[in-house]
């Protein structure tokens, strides 16, 4: 036991040192009272309720990456740099304040109720055992409580949202990383080891092809960053919507687990355009999507549950069906839809998946098999590296058509049509379905439209080699609209 006082610094989903306020003011505290930070990484109810497989493995590799920069931050040899507990934070964070000269609690804010409720109540009770308590922002451009209507209420649709946001003083620069700091070396009651979390894959590792694609921690998100304003962000506006083509920034789980600030990206984007004068166009456009990330935090925090109740009330007399055979099918990529089967085993292969593929597995999920919007949030939860608490409810309410600013819901996607315009020769189809990989491009978005002899040469038996189509399109979407029109009128 130290007599030095002790500033705890509260990682959450902000698993980085650089640009990380809450670090920074830690780090300040303890230098200007001659104590130490001890960092802490908490896995209770609210952090592993939101995870899934995929986000499970992230976060096991991401904690030990931190773990490593926190050593060498703070020039210590310890493989426990960052101090891990599992179980209630407010339990935890009460027990270190108890046993040890704990005076001061630092962290950066999180938008969902869940995480809102619990840091709420954490900050009260600690200010009232008399401790410094202080919650950063970090984590989005823009708090959802600055951005207001000209009435003062939050806003349901983007782009007047966005406007709004482009009229606030513009995000301030990136903070560096604090140049020492000062760490609490002794022994903590209750800390834990990383297997204790149990986060890997099991019973078999089946995370290769994760690990294939992405590298989890900070230096990672910084590559990723970098390869993306250096070779790709010149294609962006014009080619973003094509899964045939890498050219996306594939941030998204280094975002979603703060590896990154939105910060970091906003300037670097912002610096592109000006070393690159006729680049505005595209950095633009990514930085609005950008923007679509702070507009689905804005919502999630303005509403009541995003995961559950859809934002548009009628929905709720919507006459879903249970087809747990087709959404198993779906779940597989197997639904005889070419570009659907592709992203679905894409995602189940790597835990990623293209924007536009989203929308298309999720419109035929939604829409041509009636399935209910959150069976497939569910299997995006367990599924995506990224999978996050405000995009992933908000994109499927937004796919579902009863989200705020949302597809209505008789746009109905034509997943041919989309694979014909998106993948235009049928590229990604062939790396993801290898069954289809001889099929003449004319045909490799409608199989079953090919002749007997076209298949036959392709090696292609439909409902042997490659499914039938799980419906017939047409049919699917004269149903989904008649589905459409019954909620309607049972909404009254
Ligand atoms: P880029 O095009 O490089 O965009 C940069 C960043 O902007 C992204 O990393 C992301 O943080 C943000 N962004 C981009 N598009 C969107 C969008 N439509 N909505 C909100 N933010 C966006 N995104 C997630 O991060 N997590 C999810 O769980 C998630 N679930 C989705 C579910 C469905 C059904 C759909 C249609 C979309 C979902 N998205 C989700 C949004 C989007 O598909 C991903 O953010 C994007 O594909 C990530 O790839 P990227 O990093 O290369 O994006």
């Amino acid at each position: 036991m130290t007599d030095r006082p002790i500033a705890v610094m509260w990682f959450r989903n902000d698993l980085r040192l650089s640009d990380n306020p809450a670090l920074i003011a830690a780090a300040k505290w303890a230098r200007e009272n001659n104590g130490t930070v001890l960092p802490v990484f908490i896995l209770d109810p609210v952090i592993s309720d939101q995870l899934g497989g995929a986000t499970k493995w992230w976060l096991e590799k991401s904690l030990s990456a931190l773990n490593k920069d926190i050593a060498k931050l703070g020039d210590s040899k310890s493989d426990h740099a960052l101090r891990l507990f599992k179980g209630n934070a407010k339990t935890i964070l009460e027990r270190i304040a108890d046993e040890n000269p704990v005076q001061a609690v630092f962290w950066n804010r999180l938008y969902d109720k869940p995480s809102t409720e619990r840091d709420t109540d954490i900050k009260s009770i600690l200010q009232d055992r008399g401790l410094t308590c202080e919650s950063h922002k970090a984590n989005l451009l823009f708090e959802p409580w600055d951005v207001k209507t000209g009435s003062g209420t939050d806003f349901k649709v983007y782009s007047p949202f966005w406007r709004a946001c482009q009229k606030l003083p513009p995000p301030r620069e990136p903070h560096a990383v604090p140049d020492s700091v000062s760490l609490f070396k002794g022994e903590v009651y209750g800390q834990t080891n990383i297997t204790d979390f149990d986060l890997a894959p099991k019973p078999v590792d089946w995370a290769g092809g994760l690990d294939d694609r992405f590298t989890p921690g900070e230096q990672g998100a910084k590559d990723q960053l970098f390869d993306f304003i250096d070779d790709r962000l010149t294609d962006y506006a014009e080619m973003r919507d094509r899964p045939d083509h890498r050219v996306t920034s594939e941030l998204s789980p280094h975002l979603r687990f703060g590896e990154i600030s939105p910060y970091q990206i906003w300037h670097a984007a912002n610096h592109y355009a000006d070393a690159n004068p006729g680049k505005g166009k595209t950095a633009s456009k990514f930085i609005s999507e950008l923007g679509w990330r702070e507009f689905t935090h804005h919502i999630l925090y303005h509403a009541t549950d995003l995961r559950t109740v859809p934002l548009q009330g009628q929905f709720k007399h919507f006459p879903w069906s249970e087809d747990a055979k087709s959404l198993r099918a779906w779940q597989k990529g197997h639904t005889g839809f070419p570009i659907v089967d592709a992203g679905m085993r894409e995602l189940w292969h790597t835990g990623y998946m293209h924007n536009r593929v989203r929308m298309i597995v999720g419109s035929i999920l939604v829409k041509h098999l009636l399935i209910h919007w959150r069976d497939g949030l569910a299997w995006f939860d367990d599924t995506l590296v990224d999978a996050c608490p405000a995009n992933n409810p908000f994109s499927w309410q937004w796919i579902g058509g009863c989200g705020a600013d949302a597809t209505p819901y008789f746009r109905i996607f034509n997943p041919v049509l989309q694979g014909e315009k998106f993948d235009p020769k049928g590229d990604y189809v062939r790396q993801w379905v290898p069954e289809l990989r001889d099929m003449p491009e004319q045909y490799i978005h409608k199989p079953w439209e090919a002749s007997p002899l076209i298949l036959k040469a392709a090696g292609v038996t439909l409902g042997k080699t490659y499914p039938e189509p799980l419906i017939g399109l047409k049919e699917g979407r004269e149903r989904a609209l008649h589905a459409y029109q019954d909620m309607k009128q049972a909404a009254g």
